[in-house]
């Protein structure tokens, strides 16, 4: 059995002690590919060399709408050529927060849709963050006429976003909100839309899974997560397994 991580910050310094240890756990555990999602631009080159040196790993390269007070017009300029540099598989994560009411929204919008722009000219697929801001994001996808798809990471919408984001070849990323009982919404809906729409993650070191005791979240937690997805879901935990790490690959462009 074959599982896909679709959102890890294995980059992130809280793993330099045993970053080595959790990949090869996670791959004993049929958990063989890793997506790290870029955060800001000064983090891009220590994110590209673990994935260099790890082929279980995938690199996403963005600017990330929390930490919009810190990027800059040359980042979107650097960004554009950090593309052009194999390997990168995603542009991300980008997208709108607007539940964080501190965060510059004109500033967001704008990040993000020459963002969008860059991914839609060099034809990635995006992963997106999105809090309180799924209509706005929408309406620039669709305003860009954007097509190459990507993943909403850690889905927090309506079943009608939901169906938005898929008509738009988008799958949509779900993790450790869904194990907790309290999360009646996002446990609906996981077991509303089509199998074939769904993508694990972990979204580590954060969104620690509720049968963990840790504080940090690793991904060889995406087990506790499948296991929950299994139980929510009809299909078997074989199907599950899968449909999901095809979904990842189809849609992020990976054999
Ligand atoms: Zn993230």
């Amino acid at each position: 059995m074959e599982l896909f991580d679709t959102h890890c910050h294995l980059d992130f310094s809280v793993f330099d002690t045993d970053r080595k240890f959790l990949i090869e756990k996670s791959s004993e555990n049929g958990i063989n590919n890793i997506l790290l999602p870029g955060i800001k631009k000064e983090d891009w080159r220590i994110l590209r060399m673990h994935v260099a040196l790890n082929k279980s790993l995938h690199a996403a390269l963005g600017l990330h709408p929390m930490f919009i007070d810190e990027h800059t017009e040359q980042h979107l300029h650097d960004l554009e050529m950090a593309l052009n540099l194999p390997p990168v598989v995603a542009v991300g994560e980008i997208g709108l927060d607007f539940y964080d009411k501190s965060l510059d929204r004109e500033k967001q919008e704008i990040f993000f849709r020459a963002q969008l722009k860059l991914a839609k000219a060099k034809r990635f697929p995006v992963i997106l963050h999105v809090r309180k801001a799924h209509d706005e994001v929408i309406k620039h996808l669709g305003l860009l006429q954007f097509e190459e798809g990507g993943i909403v990471h850690a889905f927090n919408g309506s079943l009608q976003h939901a169906k938005s984001y898929i008509s738009k070849g988008f799958k949509l990323g779900f993790g450790g909100t869904m194990t907790y009982a309290r999360s009646v919404k996002i446990r609906e809906l996981v077991k509303t839309v089509p199998l074939e729409s769904i993508v694990l993650e972990t979204d580590a070191p954060d969104m620690v899974p509720s049968s963990s005791s840790s504080k940090r979240n690793t991904p060889v937690h995406l087990l506790d997560n499948f296991r929950v997805l299994c139980q929510l879901r009809e299909e078997s935990a074989e199907e599950i397994a899968r449909v999901t790490t095809h979904n990842a690959k189809k849609v992020l462009r990976i054999d």
